[in-house]
């Protein structure tokens, strides 16, 4: 079977002994090719949460979105956390790419709605306005597992309408855009608001737009991270402020840090916004404690 390898014994522990190296950081070395084995050997592909024992690893944790006039708290992102059995808590950058690009999102994205699900469930009393965000790739839009579920699952629980929304991020892999475009619409026809993340950095942000009905855009960190100093950011800023109201959408800005960036946002015209200046992602009881939430469920 395996060369070298005398007795079925041996063998099963030379197999067990390359399973274990799947399930921990290392290195194939950096030659193309093997980039994406790398990378998927370096989070621990064969460790990827797959089933229900290992969903448990995942977690959320909830970023407000905040109204840049008054700082008043109208909704909040849910964003995926991996508690990876060897290497700690993982960020999704170092994850949700390669789910994307091997067939594995789309349990990551089930276990979010879910969850997302759950928690607002949990809460009595939500406040009026207030929406919870979770991130979808686009590639999900295509997906009808998925689609199914979440229609499912806002019939039978008619109090998550209008209060939840997804955050739909275009990537390469993002196969069908005009499946993409009624996916949306059927969402938003079903009490889901839809907010285009990440705009202006994905290659097909403006042809999107011109096609599209969505509920809000979010105009990337990378833009918001240099004002009010870099006049380039400035000038894309208001360009796309300018495009958005004349659409009519809801424009929130991503990643103020600063009373200044505030500041210019608010004068330029941008309504809403996120980013550490206010709050930092936190664990689901502590936006409820934010929003002066009491009655959990
Ligand atoms: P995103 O959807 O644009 O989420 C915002 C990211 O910016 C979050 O990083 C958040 O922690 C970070 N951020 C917010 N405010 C600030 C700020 O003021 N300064 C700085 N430096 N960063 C700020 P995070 O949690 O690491 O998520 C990164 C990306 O991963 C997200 O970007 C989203 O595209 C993706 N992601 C997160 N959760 C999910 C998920 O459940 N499914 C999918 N498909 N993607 C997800
Ligand atoms: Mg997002
Ligand atoms: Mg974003």
């Amino acid at each position: 079977l395996l060369r070298g390898v005398p007795t079925l014994g041996a063998a099963v522990a030379t197999v067990k002994r390359y399973a274990d190296r799947f399930n921990v950081p290392f290195h194939t070395g950096d030659r193309t090719g093997l980039r994406m084995l790398n990378m998927g050997a370096s989070i621990g592909v064969a460790r990827f949460p797959d089933d229900d024992a290992t969903a448990g690893e995942l977690d959320l944790v909830y970023q407000p979105t905040f109204e840049l006039a008054t700082r008043h708290i109208m909704g909040a992102e849910a964003l995926v956390r991996w508690d990876h059995p060897e290497r700690g808590r993982l960020l999704p950058a170092e994850f949700i790419e390669f789910a994307e690009r091997n067939g594995l999102i789309g349990v990551v994205t089930q276990w979010v709605f879910h969850r997302v699900a759950h928690d607002l469930l949990r809460v009595r009393d939500i406040p009026p306005g207030f929406k919870l965000y979770f991130n979808v790739a686009a590639q999900m839009l295509d997906d009808i597992p998925f689609i199914a579920d979440v229609n499912e699952t806002m019939r039978a629980n008619p109090r998550l309408t209008e209060v939840l929304g997804i955050e739909v991020t275009e990537t390469a892999a993002m196969q069908n855009v005009e499946r993409s475009m009624t996916t949306i619409d059927l969402f938003r026809k079903w009490g889901i608001s839809v907010a285009i993340d990440d705009f202006g950095t994905g290659y097909s942000s403006l042809s999107y737009l011109k096609r599209l009905t969505v509920d809000m855009i979010k105009i990337d960190r990378s833009f918001i991270m240099g004002l009010p100093a870099d006049e380039r950011d400035g000038a894309i800023t208001e360009m796309l402020l300018r495009i958005t109201d004349r659409f009519g959408f809801s424009t929130l800005a991503e990643g103020i840090e600063t009373e200044a960036q505030a500041t210019w946002l608010l004068e330029h015209g941008c309504q809403f916004g996120q980013g550490f200046l206010v709050a930092k992602p936190r664990p689901f009881e502590e936006l409820l404690e934010r929003l002066g939430v009491a009655n959990v469920i």
